[in-house]
Protein backbone atom coordinates (compact mmCIF):
# COMPACT_ATOMS: atom_id res chain seq x y z
CA UNK A 1 0.00 0.00 0.00
CA UNK A 2 3.05 2.37 0.58
CA UNK A 3 4.47 1.47 -2.37
CA UNK A 4 1.70 2.68 -4.51
CA UNK A 5 1.81 6.24 -2.20
CA UNK A 6 5.35 6.80 -3.58
CA UNK A 7 5.68 4.78 -6.32
CA UNK A 8 4.45 7.67 -8.98
CA UNK A 9 6.52 10.58 -7.27
CA UNK A 10 9.94 10.59 -8.42
CA UNK A 11 12.23 9.99 -11.39
CA UNK A 12 15.45 8.77 -10.55
CA UNK A 13 17.79 11.34 -12.03
CA UNK A 14 21.05 10.32 -10.66
CA UNK A 15 23.41 7.50 -9.41
CA UNK A 16 26.73 7.52 -8.14
CA UNK A 17 27.47 4.09 -7.69
CA UNK A 18 30.75 4.85 -6.08
CA UNK A 19 28.70 6.36 -3.33
CA UNK A 20 25.97 4.44 -3.01
CA UNK A 21 24.03 7.55 -3.90
CA UNK A 22 20.84 8.05 -5.78
CA UNK A 23 19.65 11.55 -6.61
CA UNK A 24 15.45 11.63 -7.06
CA UNK A 25 13.58 14.39 -8.38
CA UNK A 26 9.96 14.70 -6.72
CA UNK A 27 7.52 14.86 -9.56
CA UNK A 28 5.49 16.80 -7.15
CA UNK A 29 7.88 18.02 -4.50
CA UNK A 30 7.08 18.73 -0.76
CA UNK A 31 5.02 21.99 -0.85
CA UNK A 32 6.83 24.40 0.78
CA UNK A 33 4.00 25.29 2.92
CA UNK A 34 4.44 21.98 4.54
CA UNK A 35 7.36 22.91 6.53
CA UNK A 36 7.93 25.07 9.21
CA UNK A 37 8.44 28.39 8.18
CA UNK A 38 11.48 28.98 11.43
CA UNK A 39 13.41 25.91 9.86
CA UNK A 40 12.79 27.24 6.68
CA UNK A 41 14.71 30.81 7.14
CA UNK A 42 17.09 28.63 9.20
CA UNK A 43 17.72 26.32 5.56
CA UNK A 44 17.73 29.54 3.38
CA UNK A 45 20.04 31.21 5.79
CA UNK A 46 22.84 28.44 6.23
CA UNK A 47 22.99 27.96 1.86
CA UNK A 48 23.27 32.07 1.86
CA UNK A 49 26.89 31.27 3.71
CA UNK A 50 27.16 28.34 1.39
CA UNK A 51 26.79 25.40 3.84
CA UNK A 52 25.23 22.42 2.41
CA UNK A 53 22.15 21.77 4.19
CA UNK A 54 19.34 19.45 4.27
CA UNK A 55 16.23 18.29 5.73
CA UNK A 56 16.87 15.10 7.60
CA UNK A 57 14.98 12.15 9.37
CA UNK A 58 11.40 11.91 10.63
CA UNK A 59 10.25 15.24 8.81
CA UNK A 60 11.26 13.68 5.35
CA UNK A 61 10.11 9.79 6.32
CA UNK A 62 6.61 11.67 6.99
CA UNK A 63 6.26 14.41 4.51
CA UNK A 64 6.56 11.05 1.74
CA UNK A 65 4.05 9.12 3.60
CA UNK A 66 1.62 12.26 3.84
CA UNK A 67 1.73 12.72 7.62
CA UNK A 68 2.69 15.58 9.52
CA UNK A 69 5.91 16.07 11.03
CA UNK A 70 6.73 16.21 14.15
CA UNK A 71 9.41 17.99 14.04
CA UNK A 72 11.99 19.63 11.76
CA UNK A 73 15.38 18.24 11.67
CA UNK A 74 18.32 20.17 9.94
CA UNK A 75 21.94 19.22 9.18
CA UNK A 76 24.71 20.80 7.58
CA UNK A 77 28.20 21.01 6.94
CA UNK A 78 28.33 24.23 9.05
CA UNK A 79 29.94 23.40 12.18
CA UNK A 80 28.71 24.49 15.78
CA UNK A 81 30.26 27.42 16.20
CA UNK A 82 29.61 28.40 12.42
CA UNK A 83 25.93 28.39 12.79
CA UNK A 84 26.11 30.64 16.24
CA UNK A 85 28.06 33.28 14.29
CA UNK A 86 25.23 33.15 11.82
CA UNK A 87 22.70 33.20 14.55
CA UNK A 88 22.45 35.62 17.38
CA UNK A 89 19.71 33.35 18.76
CA UNK A 90 21.02 30.36 18.16
CA UNK A 91 22.57 28.07 21.44
CA UNK A 92 24.75 25.20 21.47
CA UNK A 93 23.11 22.06 23.79
CA UNK A 94 23.60 18.79 24.39
CA UNK A 95 26.69 16.72 25.23
CA UNK A 96 26.77 13.20 23.85
CA UNK A 97 25.58 14.62 21.09
CA UNK A 98 25.92 18.37 20.43
CA UNK A 99 23.40 20.07 18.99
CA UNK A 100 22.74 23.89 17.62
CA UNK A 101 19.30 25.26 19.30
CA UNK A 102 17.60 28.33 16.85
CA UNK A 103 15.46 30.13 19.17
CA UNK A 104 12.48 32.12 17.98
CA UNK A 105 10.88 33.43 20.33
CA UNK A 106 9.40 30.67 22.30
CA UNK A 107 9.98 27.76 19.12
CA UNK A 108 12.73 26.54 18.55
CA UNK A 109 14.80 24.63 15.09
CA UNK A 110 17.25 21.91 16.02
CA UNK A 111 20.52 21.73 13.95
CA UNK A 112 23.17 19.20 13.61
CA UNK A 113 26.24 19.43 12.23
CA UNK A 114 27.01 15.96 9.68
CA UNK A 115 28.84 13.26 11.80
CA UNK A 116 30.53 10.32 10.85
CA UNK A 117 30.44 6.63 12.46
CA UNK A 118 33.20 6.87 15.63
CA UNK A 119 34.64 3.92 14.54
CA UNK A 120 37.55 4.28 12.21
CA UNK A 121 36.43 2.35 8.48
CA UNK A 122 32.96 1.98 10.23
CA UNK A 123 33.70 -0.89 12.77
CA UNK A 124 35.19 -1.05 16.07
CA UNK A 125 38.69 -2.14 16.80
CA UNK A 126 39.48 -5.19 18.99
CA UNK A 127 40.18 -2.77 21.80
CA UNK A 128 36.70 -0.71 21.33
CA UNK A 129 34.74 -3.79 20.95
CA UNK A 130 35.17 -4.79 24.62
CA UNK A 131 32.73 -1.87 25.32
CA UNK A 132 30.31 -0.93 22.01
CA UNK A 133 28.15 1.94 24.04
CA UNK A 134 29.26 5.20 22.40
CA UNK A 135 29.29 7.98 25.14
CA UNK A 136 29.52 10.62 22.67
CA UNK A 137 28.61 11.07 19.48
CA UNK A 138 30.68 14.46 18.13
CA UNK A 139 33.09 13.75 15.32
CA UNK A 140 32.13 15.27 12.32
CA UNK A 141 31.67 14.36 8.39
CA UNK A 142 30.33 14.49 4.96
CA UNK A 143 26.76 13.98 3.82
CA UNK A 144 27.26 10.54 3.08
CA UNK A 145 29.04 9.71 6.56
CA UNK A 146 25.91 11.24 8.36
CA UNK A 147 23.36 9.33 6.64
CA UNK A 148 25.45 6.09 7.49
CA UNK A 149 25.64 6.51 11.22
CA UNK A 150 21.75 7.44 11.21
CA UNK A 151 19.60 4.75 12.81
CA UNK A 152 17.14 3.31 10.33
CA UNK A 153 17.68 4.11 6.66
CA UNK A 154 13.48 5.40 6.34
CA UNK A 155 15.02 8.08 8.54
CA UNK A 156 18.36 8.95 6.15
CA UNK A 157 16.82 10.39 3.60
CA UNK A 158 18.02 13.99 3.34
CA UNK A 159 15.64 16.66 0.95
CA UNK A 160 17.48 19.26 -1.27
CA UNK A 161 14.30 21.95 -1.56
CA UNK A 162 15.96 23.72 -4.28
CA UNK A 163 17.12 20.73 -6.28
CA UNK A 164 13.33 19.38 -5.34
CA UNK A 165 15.38 16.14 -4.96
CA UNK A 166 15.37 13.56 -2.61
CA UNK A 167 19.45 12.08 -1.65
CA UNK A 168 19.38 8.68 -0.90
CA UNK A 169 22.69 6.96 0.52
CA UNK A 170 20.90 4.01 2.21
CA UNK A 171 17.86 2.37 -0.51
CA UNK A 172 15.65 4.39 2.94
CA UNK A 173 13.47 5.06 -0.39
CA UNK A 174 12.75 1.49 -1.42
CA UNK A 175 12.04 0.48 2.41
CA UNK A 176 9.83 3.56 2.76
CA UNK A 177 7.89 1.89 -0.41
CA UNK A 178 8.42 -1.21 1.25
CA UNK A 179 7.25 -0.28 4.50
CA UNK A 180 9.99 -1.88 6.19
CA UNK A 181 12.31 -0.76 8.99
CA UNK A 182 15.82 -1.76 8.75
CA UNK A 183 18.71 -0.56 11.26
CA UNK A 184 21.77 0.62 8.88
CA UNK A 185 24.94 -1.44 9.25
CA UNK A 186 25.56 -3.93 11.26
CA UNK A 187 22.26 -4.30 13.19
CA UNK A 188 24.05 -5.93 16.45
CA UNK A 189 26.77 -3.58 16.21
CA UNK A 190 24.43 -0.59 16.04
CA UNK A 191 21.75 -2.03 18.84
CA UNK A 192 24.55 -2.32 20.79
CA UNK A 193 26.61 0.95 20.75
CA UNK A 194 23.06 2.58 20.97
CA UNK A 195 20.45 0.50 22.68
CA UNK A 196 17.86 3.11 23.22
CA UNK A 197 17.25 2.45 19.05
CA UNK A 198 15.68 -0.34 20.42
CA UNK A 199 13.21 1.85 21.51
CA UNK A 200 13.08 3.58 18.47
CA UNK A 201 12.33 0.45 16.45
CA UNK A 202 9.42 -0.28 18.15
CA UNK A 203 8.01 3.56 18.14
CA UNK A 204 8.30 3.15 14.45
CA UNK A 205 6.47 -0.12 14.24
CA UNK A 206 3.94 0.82 15.99
CA UNK A 207 2.93 4.37 14.67
CA UNK A 208 3.93 3.68 10.97
CA UNK A 209 3.00 -0.30 10.95
CA UNK A 210 5.81 -0.97 9.13
CA UNK A 211 7.46 -4.31 9.43
CA UNK A 212 11.30 -4.73 11.06
CA UNK A 213 13.45 -6.75 9.12
CA UNK A 214 14.02 -10.34 10.08
CA UNK A 215 18.15 -9.20 10.59
CA UNK A 216 17.05 -5.73 12.71
CA UNK A 217 14.16 -7.60 14.61
CA UNK A 218 16.85 -10.92 15.77
CA UNK A 219 19.30 -8.06 16.84
CA UNK A 220 17.18 -5.95 18.50
CA UNK A 221 15.88 -9.21 20.24
CA UNK A 222 19.45 -9.94 21.05
CA UNK A 223 20.38 -6.69 22.39
CA UNK A 224 17.27 -6.01 25.22
CA UNK A 225 19.43 -6.34 28.10
CA UNK A 226 21.90 -3.64 27.45
CA UNK A 227 18.74 -1.30 27.78
CA UNK A 228 20.11 -1.81 31.61
CA UNK A 229 23.14 0.70 30.43
CA UNK A 230 21.17 3.09 28.29
CA UNK A 231 21.34 6.71 30.08
CA UNK A 232 17.97 7.56 31.88
CA UNK A 233 17.93 10.52 30.62
CA UNK A 234 17.79 9.65 26.96
CA UNK A 235 15.32 7.01 28.00
CA UNK A 236 12.74 10.09 29.60
CA UNK A 237 13.13 12.06 25.77
CA UNK A 238 11.95 8.27 24.04
CA UNK A 239 9.76 7.88 26.49
CA UNK A 240 8.60 11.48 25.73
CA UNK A 241 8.48 11.43 22.01
CA UNK A 242 6.45 7.63 22.76
CA UNK A 243 3.95 9.37 24.79
CA UNK A 244 3.23 12.20 22.21
CA UNK A 245 3.38 10.35 19.16
CA UNK A 246 -0.07 8.84 18.40
CA UNK A 247 0.14 5.09 19.51
CA UNK A 248 1.36 5.26 22.92
CA UNK A 249 -0.98 2.69 23.57
CA UNK A 250 0.07 -0.14 20.60
CA UNK A 251 3.72 1.08 21.60
CA UNK A 252 3.71 0.53 25.51
CA UNK A 253 2.08 -3.12 24.50
CA UNK A 254 5.34 -3.84 22.10
CA UNK A 255 7.76 -2.89 24.54
CA UNK A 256 5.74 -4.45 27.45
CA UNK A 257 5.63 -7.79 25.20
CA UNK A 258 9.45 -7.60 24.65
CA UNK A 259 9.69 -7.55 28.51
CA UNK A 260 11.47 -3.81 28.19
CA UNK A 261 9.37 -2.31 30.90
CA UNK A 262 11.26 -4.83 33.45
CA UNK A 263 14.55 -3.46 32.26
CA UNK A 264 13.80 0.52 32.10
CA UNK A 265 10.67 0.67 34.47
CA UNK A 266 9.82 -1.57 36.63
CA UNK A 267 6.88 -0.10 37.98
CA UNK A 268 5.47 0.44 34.55
CA UNK A 269 6.15 -2.86 34.03
CA UNK A 270 4.13 -4.34 37.41
CA UNK A 271 1.16 -1.92 36.46
CA UNK A 272 1.17 -2.79 32.39
CA UNK A 273 0.57 -6.57 33.59
CA UNK A 274 -2.51 -5.74 36.19
CA UNK A 275 -5.67 -5.89 34.88
CA UNK A 276 -7.55 -4.08 36.91
CA UNK A 277 -6.59 -0.79 38.85
CA UNK A 278 -3.52 0.75 38.04
CA UNK A 279 -3.37 -0.90 34.76
CA UNK A 280 -6.60 -0.24 33.69
CA UNK A 281 -5.97 3.62 34.58
CA UNK A 282 -2.61 3.62 32.84
CA UNK A 283 -4.02 1.69 29.41
CA UNK A 284 -6.85 4.12 29.37
CA UNK A 285 -4.89 7.17 29.94
CA UNK A 286 -2.87 6.10 27.10
CA UNK A 287 -5.83 5.61 24.73
CA UNK A 288 -6.88 8.92 26.15
CA UNK A 289 -3.18 10.43 25.02
CA UNK A 290 -3.70 9.01 21.27
CA UNK A 291 -6.85 10.65 20.79
CA UNK A 292 -5.84 13.66 20.96
CA UNK A 293 -5.07 15.70 18.34
CA UNK A 294 -1.27 16.29 17.03
CA UNK A 295 -1.28 19.82 17.49
CA UNK A 296 -2.59 18.80 21.53
CA UNK A 297 0.01 16.38 22.09
CA UNK A 298 2.57 18.23 20.91
CA UNK A 299 1.48 21.30 23.32
CA UNK A 300 0.98 19.57 26.40
CA UNK A 301 3.44 20.37 29.12
CA UNK A 302 5.70 17.76 30.22
CA UNK A 303 4.26 17.59 33.59
CA UNK A 304 0.73 16.76 32.40
CA UNK A 305 2.40 14.57 29.89
CA UNK A 306 4.46 12.19 32.52
CA UNK A 307 1.61 12.18 34.70
CA UNK A 308 0.34 9.63 32.31
CA UNK A 309 2.69 7.21 33.86
CA UNK A 310 2.94 8.68 37.04
CA UNK A 311 -0.56 8.95 38.00
CA UNK A 312 -0.95 5.27 37.72
CA UNK A 313 1.89 4.36 39.56
CA UNK A 314 0.83 6.09 42.54
CA UNK A 315 -2.86 4.43 42.35
CA UNK A 316 -0.34 1.11 42.60
CA UNK A 317 0.56 1.94 46.51
CA UNK A 318 -2.23 4.18 47.59
CA UNK A 319 -4.28 3.30 49.84
CA UNK A 320 -7.49 4.62 50.70
CA UNK A 321 -7.18 8.23 52.44
CA UNK A 322 -4.03 8.68 52.00
CA UNK A 323 -3.07 11.81 50.03
CA UNK A 324 0.05 13.30 51.73
CA UNK A 325 2.81 14.71 48.92
CA UNK A 326 5.48 13.16 51.15
CA UNK A 327 3.77 9.69 50.18
CA UNK A 328 3.26 10.70 46.22
CA UNK A 329 6.76 11.92 45.83
CA UNK A 330 8.26 8.71 47.68
CA UNK A 331 6.16 6.64 45.39
CA UNK A 332 7.59 7.73 42.53
CA UNK A 333 11.06 8.02 43.20
CA UNK A 334 11.45 4.58 41.53
CA UNK A 335 10.23 5.40 37.99
CA UNK A 336 11.93 9.24 38.58
CA UNK A 337 15.69 7.68 38.63
CA UNK A 338 14.94 4.94 36.23
CA UNK A 339 13.70 7.67 33.49
CA UNK A 340 15.89 10.78 35.18
CA UNK A 341 12.47 12.95 35.76
CA UNK A 342 13.80 15.76 37.95
CA UNK A 343 13.00 16.62 41.71
CA UNK A 344 11.32 19.72 40.62
CA UNK A 345 8.80 17.82 37.98
CA UNK A 346 7.86 14.95 40.49
CA UNK A 347 7.35 17.91 43.23
CA UNK A 348 4.77 19.47 40.53
CA UNK A 349 3.77 16.07 39.05
CA UNK A 350 3.09 15.04 42.56
CA UNK A 351 0.99 18.59 43.47
CA UNK A 352 -1.35 17.99 40.36
CA UNK A 353 -1.85 14.43 41.16
CA UNK A 354 -3.26 15.38 44.20
CA UNK A 355 -5.22 18.57 42.79
CA UNK A 356 -7.08 15.80 40.39
CA UNK A 357 -8.10 13.27 43.06
CA UNK A 358 -9.39 16.29 45.20
CA UNK A 359 -11.68 16.89 41.85
CA UNK A 360 -12.79 13.12 42.04
CA UNK A 361 -13.90 13.68 45.35
CA UNK A 362 -17.58 13.73 45.37
CA UNK A 363 -17.75 15.71 48.93
CA UNK A 364 -15.58 18.45 47.44
CA UNK A 365 -17.80 18.94 44.94
CA UNK A 366 -20.71 20.29 46.75
CA UNK A 367 -18.36 22.19 49.51
CA UNK A 368 -18.09 26.06 49.82
CA UNK A 369 -14.21 25.31 50.80
CA UNK A 370 -12.35 24.62 47.61
CA UNK A 371 -9.20 25.90 48.11
CA UNK A 372 -7.76 23.68 45.42
CA UNK A 373 -9.44 25.68 42.80
CA UNK A 374 -7.38 28.89 42.99
CA UNK A 375 -4.79 26.58 42.28
CA UNK A 376 -2.17 27.68 39.54
CA UNK A 377 -1.93 24.28 38.37
CA UNK A 378 -5.64 23.57 38.18
CA UNK A 379 -5.57 23.82 34.40
CA UNK A 380 -2.96 20.83 34.12
CA UNK A 381 -5.46 18.82 36.60
CA UNK A 382 -8.35 19.03 34.75
CA UNK A 383 -6.19 18.15 31.14
CA UNK A 384 -5.32 14.84 33.44
CA UNK A 385 -8.84 14.49 34.49
CA UNK A 386 -10.09 15.02 30.82
CA UNK A 387 -7.52 12.40 29.73
CA UNK A 388 -9.02 9.91 32.13
CA UNK A 389 -12.54 10.61 31.08
CA UNK A 390 -11.94 9.74 27.45
CA UNK A 391 -12.46 5.89 28.51
CA UNK A 392 -14.26 6.52 31.51
CA UNK A 393 -18.42 7.47 31.78
CA UNK A 394 -17.77 8.25 35.72
CA UNK A 395 -14.77 10.78 35.16
CA UNK A 396 -16.35 12.17 31.93
CA UNK A 397 -19.43 12.62 34.14
CA UNK A 398 -16.85 14.52 36.87
CA UNK A 399 -15.04 16.55 34.26
CA UNK A 400 -18.42 17.85 33.21
CA UNK A 401 -19.23 19.22 36.34
CA UNK A 402 -16.04 21.15 37.23
CA UNK A 403 -16.66 22.14 33.54
CA UNK A 404 -19.89 23.95 34.21
CA UNK A 405 -19.17 25.05 38.02
CA UNK A 406 -15.80 26.18 36.78
CA UNK A 407 -17.40 28.06 33.98
CA UNK A 408 -19.57 29.46 36.09
CA UNK A 409 -17.58 30.60 38.72
CA UNK A 410 -15.78 31.94 36.38
CA UNK A 411 -19.01 34.18 34.64
CA UNK A 412 -19.78 35.34 38.00
CA UNK A 413 -16.16 36.52 38.81
CA UNK A 414 -16.01 38.02 35.31
CA UNK A 415 -19.07 40.43 35.63
CA UNK A 416 -18.71 41.66 38.98
CA UNK A 417 -16.98 45.18 39.18
P1 LIG B 1 9.95 11.95 15.34
O1 LIG B 1 8.82 11.93 14.37
O2 LIG B 1 9.64 11.29 16.64
O3 LIG B 1 10.60 13.31 15.51
P2 LIG B 1 12.50 11.27 14.18
O4 LIG B 1 12.95 10.08 13.40
O5 LIG B 1 12.58 12.60 13.49
O6 LIG B 1 11.04 10.96 14.68
P3 LIG B 1 14.19 12.47 16.17
O7 LIG B 1 14.43 12.04 17.56
O8 LIG B 1 13.60 13.79 15.90
O9 LIG B 1 13.32 11.31 15.52
O10 LIG B 1 15.61 12.33 15.44
C1 LIG B 1 15.87 12.93 14.19
C2 LIG B 1 16.76 12.04 13.36
O11 LIG B 1 18.03 11.85 14.02
C3 LIG B 1 16.23 10.61 13.15
O12 LIG B 1 15.31 10.54 12.10
C4 LIG B 1 17.52 9.86 12.85
O13 LIG B 1 17.96 10.09 11.54
C5 LIG B 1 18.51 10.54 13.80
N1 LIG B 1 18.57 9.84 15.10
C6 LIG B 1 17.83 10.08 16.21
N2 LIG B 1 18.16 9.27 17.21
C7 LIG B 1 19.15 8.48 16.75
C8 LIG B 1 19.94 7.43 17.32
N3 LIG B 1 19.74 7.01 18.57
N4 LIG B 1 20.89 6.87 16.53
C9 LIG B 1 21.11 7.28 15.27
N5 LIG B 1 20.39 8.26 14.68
C10 LIG B 1 19.43 8.86 15.40
MG1 LIG C 1 12.20 14.45 14.38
Amino acid sequence: MVYNVINDIYDRVFQNMEKKMIKFSLVKPLLHNSFDPNALKVYRRLREYHHKVYFVGGCIRDLLLGRTPKDFDIATSATPQQICKIFRNARIIGRRFLIVSIFFGRKVVEVTTFRRSPWKDGTPDSEQSKDLLLLSDNVFGTDEEDALRRDFTINALFYDIQERTVIDYVEGLKDLQMGKIRLIGDPDLRFAEDPVRILRALKLQATLHFDIVPETQQALEKNIAKLSRAAPARLLLEMEKILRGGASYDCFERLASANIFSIIAPDIHRIWHQSKNAGQMLKSMLHGLDSLSQKKRNSLKESVLLASLCLPVVHLYKLPGIVGDEFCKQKLSRLASNISISKKLVERISHLIQIQWLLEKPRFMGHKNKKFLHSSLLPDALEILKMQAQNDAKKQEIYQFWQQTLAHELGLKASQP
